[in-house]
């Protein structure tokens, strides 16, 4: 049985004394205990919020974004191995923002997969087309491929802790929500890609999560869809109502 997940991208918002009470506000709204919630602040919240949380079974923290490499001059940057220190357990990979804004591709994103799990923190690794692609019809094509580059080099143990959110570019921030026959279609095609890759046990067990202006209103029907095993939530995550909508909408 997969788990349900709801993650919440929080991107570059709130402050410290705004994230924590928007915490409390989350942890009231969201009822619904079988669903794995999981908050990705910004990297400065990181520890206090996971300090809140801690005893909370179904809440977990993820950081929005690692370096590729252990430790070093960097400047600015932040590893895995510190984001692991903080008690995040989770890392979004590859969200449209980081690799539009911060030029990241796939041969440098499959570095930070590797980077993640040598710290013992899971990716939720975000992948999915952008409108020029699907009006092309190389949709699926092209999340192929970002499944070949960054993923498909793991070895079956190592893929099968990863959670993979399908996020379409034209669908994040944008109002526009994937149709359900859209999400379910994609999802089933990663889902056997996988299959194809590491076979039915692993790709049954994988968890697949769909991001792309999910709300109160289509969260239902979306999570119904047979390979849609949660979601990945922007703007909608900010807002504690509406985020625990989200959650109880399972
Ligand atoms: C996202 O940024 O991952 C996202 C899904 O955003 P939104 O829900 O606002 O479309």
């Amino acid at each position: 049985m997969r788990k349900k997940i709801v993650a919440g991208n929080w991107k570059m918002n709130k402050t410290l004394s705004e994230g924590l009470k928007l915490v409390d506000e989350i942890v009231s709204s969201s009822e619904n205990n079988s669903v794995l919630k999981i908050i990705a602040p910004p990297f400065i919240h990181l520890a206090s919020i996971a300090d809140k949380l801690k005893g909370k079974e179904d809440f977990e923290v993820a950081a929005q974004n690692c370096h590729q490499v252990e430790s070093g001059a960097f400047t600015g940057e932040v590893s895995a191995e510190m984001i692991a220190s903080t008690g995040a357990k989770y890392i979004i990979i590859g969200h449209s923002e980081r690799r539009i804004y911060f030029g990241e591709n796939n041969s440098l994103l499959a570095q930070k997969v590797l980077m993640a799990l040598a710290n013992n923190v899971i990716p939720i690794f975000c992948l999915g087309e952008n409108a020029a692609d699907r009006a092309a019809n190389i949709h699926l094509d092209v999340v192929k491929q970002q499944m070949k580059e960054s993923l498909f080099n793991l070895l079956p143990a190592d893929f099968s802790k990863v959670i993979v959110a399908y996020e379409p570019v034209w669908a994040i921030g944008t109002g526009v929500t994937a149709t359900t026959h859209q999400a379910q279609g994609m999802h089933n095609f990663i889902r056997s890609e996988i299959n194809k890759k590491y076979g039915k046990m692993v790709s049954e067990e994988s968890i697949l999560l769909y991001g792309g202006s999910v709300n109160a209103e289509n969260a239902k029907e979306l999570f119904a869809c047979l390979d849609v095993d949660g979601g990945l939530i922007g703007g909608a995550s900010l807002k504690a109502g509406e985020f625990g909508a989200i959650v109880n909408s399972f």
